[in-house]
């Protein structure tokens, strides 16, 4: 995935981290840290000190805070299994902590140890005094030298050598297992000595950090305004969500000057406490702020759809686009620009997106993101330099905000929700009873397998279980040549269809105690077949119909048969269509 460099360097003068290539505290040239991409950065808050603490107490018997307490750290999100994080220190990758999805603990593996696939405490070799003083002269562990073998040892892999209290001095390659020792010779060939990286003793916090970054943020942060105000007399948006991202974006909106109106969408799963930050943040900056709110439209369809997963995330469009295209309709007769705190780091789909785009399921909406191309670390150093208040969540030691369930969080991330908010051990119950109902086993829960209709590769052979696909409407085509007949494992509800089927030309279909459409228009038939029974009333369709010919009534959408000219226009992405 390209997504751009990563400017990540350091200043070892300073000892603080730097965003170009000079630090305006010495104006010395940074060095590069080297870190594992795609590069997503923060510096620890409350809740993530806690996780350190305790990952490093466990393994190394050592108070993360107390040994670091003055120094810059700075962590990067990682690509894992589940949460992992790049713990830098004095511009080095000391540590990586993570959430081990195996045992779902928090485990830490020191930087040179992720080849290693168990656990440092079962992987080491005790070695005699002799033996590690000689180790850190530079030499390799001899066999007489050994005290205690750990029960994963195995040959010519990765092993730690510790010395009496069990303290990692050095990482090697083992020439020998826990079953099969040998007398004499080699036993383990040392790579690296543990003190091997030269931490930089200069103390440093965020206003030196802010210092060493002046120049590099104040262009960035202009170009970001430049580019806000050419929206200047345009009908703008800022969507505020209660996150890092958007704080930045509406900040960057107010120093603008511009004149725009802010939204906040409430899904109807956020938390509470997102909901009182954002009327709080709007009240000091005097926002005039409208509250587009999904009311119960998830718990209402989560029936219909079963729990949303990573590759099935009709709650977005259910939840988010569907109000946002309501709120548009309803506010606008051409386009309004939407200012979003999007960056291209966040996701694949976000870098293809570019600093402008349109949404293909909000019809009028323009996007517009003046942070697409910062990195999460600008973000922080930016929320940090203007004082701005940003959302509790992020101190319980969350990454991202937003929905409280959302199944695109890691489980290590999901876990600090349910340690700390009610409404999650709901959710889990619901959870339960879901599974229960369908014979789908424990560990769909426990291991937050929920979170994929179909489960990657990984989880599949670690759990010999595909994942639970929700069964929906299936439609059989029967060819007849010119026109086809269509056939349903349901039940069909044909007033609902009759009226629906006016999206199409007249004489295209005929709907009597079969149902026939046209060869030229089946695709779109089949579609409103699926609209017509699986609707959700989310209400994206009516946003395409320029002649208001669409409204919804009792949870679902209908066609005002006297206004529609049959034109189509309003297939195009629907979520019962697009998840069924
Ligand atoms: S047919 Fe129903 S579910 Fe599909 S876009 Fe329209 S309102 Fe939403
Ligand atoms: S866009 Fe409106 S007018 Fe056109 S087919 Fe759909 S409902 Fe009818
Ligand atoms: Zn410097």
């Amino acid at each position: 995935m390209f997504l751009g460099k990563i400017n990540l360097n350091w200043c070892d003068n300073c000892n603080v981290p730097i965003l170009g290539k000079k630090c305006d505290i010495c104006n010395s040239e940074s060095r590069k840290v080297n870190v594992t991409p795609p590069g997503d950065f923060k510096f620890p808050l409350k809740g993530d000190m806690e996780i350190l603490d305790e990952s490093f107490k466990d393994i190394l018997k050592i108070n993360f805070s107390e040994v670091f307490s003055e120094k810059v750290i700075v962590l990067n999100r990682i690509p894992g299994p589940d949460r992992s994080e790049e713990i830098i220190v004095g511009g080095y990758v000391i540590a990586t902590v993570m959430h081990d999805f195996n045992n779902l603990r928090v485990a830490l593996r020191p930087h040179f140890y992720v080849v290693a696939k168990e656990h440092l405490k079962d992987i080491f070799i005790q070695a005699d005094p002799v033996a590690i003083e000689s180790i850190k002269k530079g030499n390799n562990l001899m066999a007489p030298g050994i005290i205690k073998i750990g029960d994963y040892v195995k040959k010519d892999r990765d092993v730690f050598i510790v010395n009496d209290n069990k303290i990692p001095i050095a990482l090697g390659i083992s020439r020998i297992s826990k079953n099969e020792k040998i007398e004499k010779g080699m036993a383990v060939k040392v790579k690296f000595l543990m003190d091997d990286i030269k931490i930089p003793d200069k103390k440093g916090d965020i206003k030196k950090i802010i210092e060493a970054n002046r120049n590099y943020m104040k262009y960035r942060e202009e170009k970001s305004v430049e580019m806000i105000k050419k929206l200047d007399g345009k009908n703008t948006l800022v969507s505020f969500s209660g996150g890092k991202d958007s704080l930045v974006a509406l900040h960057l909106a107010i120093r603008s000057g511009i004149k725009f109106k802010t939204v906040f969408l409430n899904t109807g799963l956020e938390f509470k406490e997102t909901i009182e930050y954002v009327k709080k943040t709007a009240e000091k900056f005097q926002l005039d702020l409208d509250i587009i709110d999904a009311g119960k439209a998830f718990f209402l369809n989560l029936d219909h759809f079963g729990p949303p997963g990573r590759d099935y995330r009709w709650c977005c469009k259910v939840c988010k686009l569907g109000p946002t295209t309501r709120y548009i309709k309803e506010h606008s007769n051409g386009p309004i620009y939407m200012i979003i705190g999007q960056r291209a780091y966040e996701s694949k789909t976000r870098s293809n997106s570019g600093e402008i785009w349109e949404n293909r399921w909000v019809p009028n909406q323009i996007g517009i993101s003046p942070i697409q191309n910062w990195n999460s670390l600008m973000v922080w150093i930016y929320i940090f330099e203007h004082g701005l208040e940003y959302n509790p969540w992020y101190d319980n030691g969350l990454w991202r905000t937003g929905c409280f369930m959302c199944p695109s969080q890691d489980l290590g991330d999901l876990n600090i929700v349910k340690n700390n908010y009610k409404e999650y051990q709901k959710w889990e119950e619901f959870l339960k009873s879901y599974a229960k109902k369908n014979n789908i086993p424990d560990e769909w829960v426990s291991y937050g397998l929920w979170r994929w209709n179909l489960l990657p590769k990984f989880l599949k052979s670690r759990f010999g279980f595909d994942g639970f696909k929700r069964t929906s409407l299936e439609i059989e085509k029967i060819d007849y040549g010119t026109r086809f007949e269509i056939k349903a494992n349901n039940v069909i509800d044909l007033v609902r269809l009759k009226n629906m089927m006016n999206i199409l030309p007249k004489n295209s279909y005929e709907i009597n105690n079969k149902i026939i459409i046209d060869k030229r228009f089946i695709d779109i038939g089949i579609q409103i077949i699926y609209e017509s029974e699986e609707c959700v009333g989310c209400g994206i369709c009516t946003g395409r119909c320029d002649k208001d010919a669409l409204y919804l009534k009792n949870g679902k959408v209908w066609i005002n048969e006297e206004r529609c000219i049959h034109c189509t226009k309003c297939i195009g992405p629907c979520p019962a269509y697009a998840f069924r």
